[in-house]
C-alpha cells in the first residue's frame, strides 16, 4: 500500500494507524533519511543538503535505500510506503522491484489538503519538533515540490485504477475515520475504483 500526501497532510499519522489495522511494517521515506542525517551515517551526509532545502533527495540514492529497506525479512508479509514514489522514475522502480518480488499493489491512498491549512500546521510543527526543514522558505519549496511532481505519480496510479483520495483537513480521529472507510471500500470490494471522500462522507 502507498500512502502519499502533500507535507504536513499528516502521512505519519495515518501510516500508523493503517500499518497497525494490517499488521503491515510502516515505511516513510523522510524518516529514514531524517535518522540517517541524524547519524551521520554516510547515507544521511548524501541526502543532508537536499532535506535542509526542501528538495528532493536524487533517485539513485532513495531508490537503493528503499531496496534495502524491502529486502529486510518484516516487509515479507506487506508494507505500506509513506512518502514513496514520488517521482516517475521511482514509480518505475517500485514496480520492478514489486514484479521480481511477485507483488502487486492494493492501494495507493491520496491524502489531500488545502495548501494554506498546511503550511499553518506546518509553522506549527517547526516550533514543536524542531525540524529543519520546516522554515517557511524551505516548506514552501517543498509543497510546490509536491504539486508539480506527484501530480505525475497519483495520475499513473490513477489510470491503473487503485488510487483513493481521502481529506485530510480534520481532527486526526475524523480523517483516520475517512481512511479507514476508504480501505474499507477499496479491499472490501473486488472492482476497484477510484474513491473520493470529503468532509462529513462515510464517516
Ligand atoms: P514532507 O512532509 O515534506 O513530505 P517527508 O518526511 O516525507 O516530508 O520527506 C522529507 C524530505 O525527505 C523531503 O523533502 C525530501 O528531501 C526527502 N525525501 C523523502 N522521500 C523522498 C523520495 N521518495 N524521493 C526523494 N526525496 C525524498
Amino acid at each position: 500500500m502507498l500512502l502519499i500526501g502533500p507535507p504536513g497532510a499528516g502521512k505519519g499519522t495515518q501510516a500508523t494507524y493503517i500499518a497497525e489495522r494490517f499488521g503491515i511494517v510502516s515505511i516513510s521515506t523522510g524518516d529514514i533519511f531524517r535518522e540517517n542525517v541524524k547519524n551521520e551515517t554516510r547515507l544521511g551526509q548524501a541526502a543532508k543538503s537536499y532535506l535542509d532545502a526542501g528538495q528532493f533527495v536524487p533517485d539513485s540514492v532513495t531508490n537503493a535505500m528503499i531496496r534495502e529497506r524491502l529486502e529486510q525479512s518484516d516487509a515479507d508479509k506487506g508494507f505500506l510506503l509513506d512518502g514513496y514514489p514520488r517521482t516517475l522514475v521511482q514509480v518505475d522502480y517500485l514496480d520492478e522491484i514489486l514484479a521480481a518480488k511477485g507483488y502487486e499493489l492494493d492501494l495507493v491512498v491520496q491524502l489531500t489538503a488545502d495548501t494554506e491549512e498546511l503550511v499553518q500546521r506546518l509553522l506549527l510543527r517547526a516550533d514543536r519538533e524542531n525540524r529543519s526543514d520546516d522554515t517557511a522558505e524551505v516548506i514552501r519549496s517543498r509543497m510546490e515540490l509536491y504539486f508539480t511532481q506527484t501530480t505525475a505519480v497519483t495520475s499513473r496510479y490513477n489510470e491503473r485504477g487503485i488510487l483513493t483520495e481521502v481529506e485530510g483537513i480534520g481532527s486526526i480521529p475524523e480523517v483516520t475515520s475517512r481512511v479507514s472507510t476508504a480501505l474499507d471500500l477499496t479491499l472490501g470490494s473486488s472492482s476497484r475504483q477510484t474513491t473520493t471522500l470529503g468532509a462529513g462522507v462515510g464517516v
